[in-house]
């Protein structure tokens, strides 16, 4: 039997569409996502409309990946978070 999930096929997240509505999943209800980079990931429905997961996280390691230290890496990542929440 499959249940019943709100389609949200299409719909764009950040950097994630959705490309299937997967099913339930652990109770809840989980989504088959495409990235912009062509990666794809499983994303709860909660996380998506509460906008916690709109990235399979390949923005934040190339932007890592451009700094030669971890303490360096690390420090513009606050960065580049405190500039993005506010
Ligand atoms: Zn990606």
């Amino acid at each position: 039997m499959r249940w019943p999930i709100t389609d949200l096929t299409g719909k764009h997240f950040g950097s994630l569409v959705v490309v299937e509505n997967w099913g339930i999943v652990d109770g809840k209800a989980t989504y088959r996502c495409r990235c912009d980079c062509g990666t794809e990931v499983f994303v709860k429905g909660k996380e998506l409309r509460r906008a916690k997961k709109t990235t399979c996280d390949c923005q934040r390691r190339r932007f890592l990946g451009s700094f030669s230290t971890p303490a360096e890496a690390s420090l513009a990542y606050r960065k580049f978070y405190a500039l993005r929440s506010g």
